[in-house]
């Protein structure tokens, strides 16, 4: 069979992978650490994520406290729009792709070819497939040589199968998997800019949600193109962020978000396919994040639950890097999904989250080719630059669709027909405070950020008092 682009047929055999009787790879056990550029170093041993303890999995369980669970199982979001993006929110969750997308019955391997199909080189068909992937979609592609320490080792989605692949759960160890499967293939979909400049608002929220549900049909396109030509393609194995440094998406920003060349920190990740295709890896990129992020600190300063730390990194599972706290960013949700879903602040203010214009590639470009001993100097620049042209906190005024960030959301409907003030929207929106404005309106949160350890006090002398 012969495909385009001076692709061929040729014998693909996928050697088993040489395992010991416990399943472990006899190879596996003393692979060099990954290198993930100069934003996440490996320093000391680095073990897998257990896929069960990250934050939608513990929340799943109710270990997160009840505000949180209820807002994932038990509501249904103010805005229609919102509701058919994100699962979570919705109504009726048949009703969004993501959920359609999530929950097929994943093909299986073409086998109807006699072998493989296999290109005149990795080169070519690692080109080829990256074209395939922009084609359907993807906005920044990077392919990883998998490291058994980017692979969960646990489950997700253990309960409801949704991501599943349809594949009996613990086939094998990390350092199996990541022999058997040497490539991860790491795509993206880029948050519409102006938007999420509307985020704390409905406008921002399906900027983001739309984004995460393209994002799952080009991945699907992806998975199933790879199975037609006779590979192996499956997800919901390998962690994302480290994965996609390794690919050079991009580089870890100090608000613990992957910050690209193109689109800086609007981006979505999605779960990396594992694959037995012969490929070749990319590398680990420098833009300057590490740089810059010394400097900056404009994602932490604006927070509003004090997530992201303005300290130097740490080092944490044996790498060392920026940590924000994750579980005091997720449990914000809880308390705003009255208004809006997602916070994206430190995405919205970061300098690399730019829309796509020359004067943005050539700051970028004058950043990367500045010797690393000179760009302390070059970042300050920017920096003032970014401060001056575009504020230190975003508060644009966006209008989108009949939706308009600069209208205060109210907390009923009926709350704002009650006392007079009119424009309460279909939308849960209340009055216009001033027609004229471009400033939008950014519901008021670091006052607030207390009440998380109020309520831990509370729990606490409650549990004291038994
Ligand atoms: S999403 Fe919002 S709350 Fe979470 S870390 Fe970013 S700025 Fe902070
Ligand atoms: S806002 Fe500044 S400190 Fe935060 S991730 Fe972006 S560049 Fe780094």
């Amino acid at each position: 069979m012969a495909i385009k682009d001076g692709l061929r047929p040729a014998a693909a055999e996928t050697p088993e992978p040489d395992l010991d009787s416990n399943g472990s790879s006899k190879q596996g056990k003393n692979i060099p650490a990954p290198y993930f550029g100069r934003t996440a170093r490996v320093v000391a041993d680095w073990e897998s994520v257990d896929a069960s303890e990250t934050p939608h999995e513990k929340n799943k369980r109710g270990e997160l406290g009840k505000p949180l669970f209820n807002w994932y199982f038990n509501r249904t979001g103010p805005d229609a729009l919102t509701r058919i993006a994100f699962p979570m929110s919705s109504a009726d969750r048949r009703n969004t792709l993501q959920n359609a997308v999530a929950r097929s019955t994943k093909g299986t391997v073409n086998s109807q070819l006699p072998q493989a199909v296999e290109s005149s080189s990795p080169e070519a068909l690692s080109l080829h497939i990256k074209k395939v992937a922009e084609h359907f979609g993807a906005n920044v592609i990077g392919i990883a040589s998998v490291h058994p320490s980017m692979l969960y080792s646990g489950d997700r989605y253990p309960e409801d199968g949704t991501g599943s692949d349809g594949r009996p759960r613990g086939e094998g160890t990390p350092e199996a998997m990541a022999e058997k499967y040497p490539y991860a293939i790491c795509l993206s979909t880029a948050w519409d800019y102006n938007m999420i400049q509307a985020h704390r608002h409905h406008i921002g929220d399906h900027a983001y949600h739309f984004s995460q549900a393209r994002l799952a049909l080009v991945y699907a396109n992806v998975a199933a193109y790879i199975r037609e030509m006779g590979y192996e393609a499956i997800q919901n194995r390998v962690q994302p962020m480290p994965t996609a440094l390794a690919a050079g998406v991009g580089e870890l920003g100090r608000n613990g978000m992957l910050i690209t060349e193109k689109y800086g920190a609007r981006i979505h990740l999605g779960d990396p396919i594992l694959t037995n295709m012969p490929l070749v890896a990319d590398k680990p990129i420098d833009i300057g994040v590490d740089d810059f992020c010394k400097v900056c600190r404009k994602c932490a300063t604006t927070c509003p639950t004090n997530s992201i730390s303005m300290e130097d990194k740490v080092v944490h599972n044996g790498v060392e890097k920026y940590k924000i706290n994750w579980e005091q960013c997720y449990r914000l949700r809880a308390y705003v999904s009255e208004f809006w879903e997602t916070c994206l602040t430190c995405v919205t203010v970061c300098p690399y989250t730019k829309p796509r214009a020359w004067w943005h590639d050539l700051a970028v470009q004058t950043l990367i080719k500045t010797p690393l001993s000179l760009r302390w100097l070059t970042v300050r620049g920017l920096k003032f630059l970014d401060d001056t042209f575009w504020g230190t906190v975003p508060k644009k005024r966006v209008k989108w669709v009949g939706y308009d960030s600069g209208i205060i959301p109210v907390k009923k409907k009926q709350n704002a027909a009650a006392d007079g003030k009119a424009g309460s929207g279909s939308n849960g929106h209340g009055e216009l405070p001033d027609p004229k404005s471009k400033v939008g309106y950014y519901y008021p949160l670091k006052e607030n950020t207390r009440r998380f350890e109020i309520m831990k006090e509370r729990e606490e002398k409650a549990a004291r008092s038994k």
